[in-house]
């Protein structure tokens, strides 16, 4: 099987269980686990930001800013097809009680004009505008990655209307070796910024979260009531220290380059069949999205097909398949995945 599905299916290396099982452990609750320290300062430094937390997951990492940032009644402004609206169980609404103004961007970042116009005025009968929430890259729409400028002019205008920001940075990786920045040049337009350890990174759990040193300790009370007090998380924060490692930017790259080869290799394979469409310009990080029409089924039908030839892939709307590269997949494996989606279509 050749797993275009997720980035989530990454496995820690021989590298990174030797460290996890040489991890001294301790009580994070009590900040007595070595390892964890150790991540979250790393974490912290990578990102610049004064201080950061580990957490559980993504999810939680959001979460748990969402809830430091706003009170319950606030709106919080992001773009419609945010991963913290479409993908995070209604938790903002749900635990944190606040409502989502949407605008559209389908650049990843709405336009500074647009949020301006949904910012609350003070006035007894409105919510009070709380927190705007961007995502790096933007998962829904391929993993595009928002341009500095895009996240400059809104960082302007949150200053201006004394606003913050929170960056769902789950894929902040991908995001700065496609731009060729340091992470933290992306993570500097929020005040806080969410990060995944366990996508293409390859750390089997968790994710961090940064931002200022009294916006943490905060963060550290609701991680605390959300359940995310763990106690000897030496052996998963050495993971993530061993993620975090220099070198392993160099995978990132490689699922990138991967990305591409599969979407420029399906555009030459499927260059004679009808209906199917591929933008290059979407092909920013490691997802490929593959619009196909009606003709062929809907797009679970047509993953169905790939599977059955042993290409696994996403159904990720009605006619939209997503590939996702990660360190589960070779070069060659990619050449062999272009030829047999060719096929599928050729039935
Ligand atoms: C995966 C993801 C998350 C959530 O992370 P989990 O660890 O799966 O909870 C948040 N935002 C984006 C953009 C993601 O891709």
């Amino acid at each position: 099987m050749i797993d275009l599905r997720r980035d989530t299916t990454t496995l820690p290396d021989d590298r990174m269980r030797a460290r996890a099982f040489q991890a001294v452990l301790g009580d994070s609750v009590y900040g007595e686990d070595p390892a964890q320290t150790e991540l979250e300062e790393l974490a912290a430094q990578i990102l610049g930001k004064e201080a950061a937390i580990y957490l559980p997951s993504g999810t939680m990492g959001n979460l748990t800013a969402v809830l430091v940032h706003t009170r319950r009644g606030g709106e919080v402004i992001l773009e419609e097809n945010a991963h913290i609206r479409t993908s995070e169980t209604g938790g903002a609404a749900a635990v944190a009680g606040l409502m989502l103004r949407t605008v559209h961007g389908p650049g990843g970042v709405p336009a500074p004009e647009e949020i301006e116009a949904v910012i609350r005025s003070e006035n007894i009968h409105y919510p009070r505008t709380s927190l705007v929430c961007l995502e790096s890259t933007h998962y829904r729409y391929g993993g595009i990655v928002p341009s500095l400028e895009a996240m400059e002019s809104v960082r302007i205008l949150a200053d201006r209307r004394g606003i913050p920001i929170h960056l769902d940075g789950a894929r902040i990786w991908n995001a700065a070796v496609a731009l060729s920045v340091a992470p933290e040049k992306i993570a500097g337009y929020a005040d806080s910024v969410m990060a995944s350890l366990s996508k293409g990174l390859g750390a089997p759990v968790g994710s961090v979260l940064a931002g200022r040193e009294d916006f943490i300790s905060e963060a550290r009370r609701y991680r605390k009531m959300l359940g995310g007090g763990m106690r000897q998380t030496g052996w998963l924060c050495a993971c993530g220290v061993e993620a975090l490692q220099p070198g392993r930017m160099e995978q990132i790259r490689r699922d990138h380059r991967n990305a591409r080869l599969l979407a420029e290799g399906l555009l030459h394979r499927l260059a004679q069949i009808p209906d199917i469409v591929l933008d290059l310009k979407q092909v920013q990080t490691n997802f490929v999205l593959l619009h196909v029409g009606d003709r062929y089924g809907n797009a679970r039908e047509v993953v169905d097909r790939f599977a059955r030839r042993g290409v696994l892939a996403t159904a990720a709307g009605a006619g939209t398949i997503r590939f996702v590269t990660c360190s589960v997949v070779e070069e060659e494996e990619i050449t062999a995945a272009v030829e047999t989606i060719g096929e599928v279509f050729e039935e």
